[in-house]
């Protein structure tokens, strides 16, 4: 092909982008970088009743979170514009003019009432076609001409060509496909309010931003034959095809709010990170080798081809995303996971001064305490897969003086024997003020303690672990203590030692 590739994500904006839509996106996104085109953004706000501003811009928001970025569309305008459909009108309205003129469109008068009974008629007789009967078809011209001057209320079809054999394409990731024109009705193109149809209004915006390739979810598989005609009728080539199978949940039924979360900001406000589930979706459904898991915005924009596009229907699996999660986490260093992380200590209204916890209050602290908050990250870098998931297991860096205590922890730790004299030799060495506040001497000191007391590291550590962060499965022990203070940590030990005593 010689002409350049351009090729459109065009959302209906009815509600938030879901990662179904995102993957839409990121796949034509990837593409037009792959094959140095063009890549645009067309907003399908026909919808009156449900499309709004909000969702827009939410999907906007969306979109440039995940990193994508188009070349022609809205905020960045382009020479094919308007790119918000309800700007687009004028077109449909010219287009609908040439049609006529090729006498490839006709009015029908038929009420939603006659259809309805009609339709009603065709089930009840086990005809195999449901669809709308053409009776208005080939009425008299000047019956016609006089309903038409007489301001009848009539909705405009396409003339389907019933000598056109099957509607065949050729689509990039299903193969040849092909729909019988029988099945095929006169479906409408505008409706009798002047609105146009989705199938129609999307062949006029694909032909008039030349767009090359049309790849979308499969929903839209049934809709392609449909507006194949409609090119036709046009006197214009179709663009090529590509469909994209669905999304499953892991119940094998197609992914809804019934399985968790669904929108990209519903990801984003759990602490995921854009290039995880960017990362998460190109691969769900396209793969670069076979083995890759771990794929960044170059690499797939490099790479990524249609053919390599799978047939199959995707399930998605949040636990595998947790995980790629967790290794960017992993490897974001302990600045930028502060960064990321100050909207959630916001939210849990976390400060380590106890100063107001309100948001300026915590961005201050943060700021103020810069390397203490970057030293949590080591601790946490390995155990937490999403940001939200790291507030609760840092919860006790924050409680001051005093930590809650688990109960089913305080059993079977503070309360087994030896715990009470682990806990007194633990803050007699730890109250020396000889002892340098940091890891090595701190690790040193405590590290004698089970010998001296002939007691197992795990009955001593377990205690103190207890003790200071209030369970047993806390981040590392040592490197806990040098971030609570001396204070603190004296302070809870002794608190351990009171909720004990029995
Ligand atoms: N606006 C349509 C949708 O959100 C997409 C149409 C298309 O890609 O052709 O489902």
């Amino acid at each position: 092909m010689t002409s350049k590739v351009r090729v459109r994500f065009a959302p209906s904006p009815t509600g938030n982008l879901h990662i179904g839509g995102a993957r839409t996106a990121i796949y034509n996104w990837a593409f037009a970088r792959r094959m140095g085109g063009s890549f645009i953004l067309r907003i399908e706000d026909t919808d009156p009743e449900r499309s709004t501003p909000e969702n827009t811009a939410q999907i906007i928001r969306s979109l440039r979170w995940l990193g994508l970025n188009w070349d022609e569309g809205p905020e960045v305008g382009g020479a094919y514009g308007p790119y918000l459909q309800t700007e687009r009108f004028a077109s449909y309205g010219e287009m609908l003019e040439l049609l006529k003129k090729k006498d490839a469109v006709y009015p029908c008068f038929c009420s939603p009432e006659q259809l309805a009974a009609r339709r009603e008629a065709a089930l009840a007789s086990g005809s195999s076609f449901i669809g709308y009967d053409r009776s208005c078809r080939n009425l008299p011209p000047d019956d016609v001409a006089e309903r038409l001057s007489s301001g009848a209320c009539h909705t405009w079809r396409l003339k389907v060509p019933l000598d056109h054999g099957p509607v065949i394409f050729d689509d990039l990731v299903f193969g040849e496909t092909s729909f019988p024109i029988e099945q095929l009705d006169d479906f409408i193109l505008v409706r009798s309010d002047g609105t146009p149809t989705y199938n129609y209004v999307v062949v006029v915006d694909d032909a008039l931003m030349q767009i090359t390739h049309v790849i979308r979810g499969d929903d839209h598989l049934s809709n392609t034959p449909k507006q194949i005609l409609v090119y036709e009728a046009l006197g214009l080539i179709p663009p090529h095809f590509a469909h994209l199978s669905m999304i499953l949940g892991s119940d094998g039924k197609r992914l809804s709010k019934r399985h968790g979360a669904t929108s990209v900001e519903a990801f984003a406000d759990e602490g995921y990170f854009p290039e995880a589930l960017l990362n998460y979706l190109a691969l769900l459904g396209w793969s670069l080798d076979g083995e890759t898991t771990l794929i960044n915005a170059e690499l797939l924009t490099e790479n990524f081809s249609l053919e390599r596009v799978s047939k199959n229907p995707a399930v998605f699996d949040e636990t595998k995303l947790a995980w790629i999660n967790g290794v960017y986490l992993k490897e974001m260093g302990a600045s930028a996971f502060i960064d990321a992380l100050i909207p959630y200590l916001q939210d849990y209204g976390f400060t380590r001064s106890g100063s107001a916890a309100d948001a300026p209050g915590v961005l201050a602290d943060v700021a103020a305490n810069r390397s203490w908050y970057e030293a949590i990250y080591p601790l946490i870098a390995e155990r937490a897969k999403t940001l939200r998931d790291v507030c609760p297991q840092i919860a006790y860096l924050f409680s001051g003086g005093k930590v809650a205590l688990d109960e089913k922890s305080v059993e079977k730790c503070l309360a087994a024997p030896g715990a009470r004299e682990a806990l007194a030799s633990s803050l007699e060495l730890l109250s020396d003020t000889a002892l340098t506040w940091e890891l090595a001497p701190i690790e040193t000191a405590l590290r004698a303690i089970p010998e001296q007391l002939g007691l197992k590291p795990k009955v001593v550590f377990q205690a103190l672990r207890v003790a200071l962060c209030g369970n047993m499965v806390s981040p590392p022990l040592f490197e806990s203590i040098v971030l609570l203070s001396r204070e603190q940590t004296l302070s809870r030990i002794r608190n351990a030692q009171e909720t004990t005593s029995f």
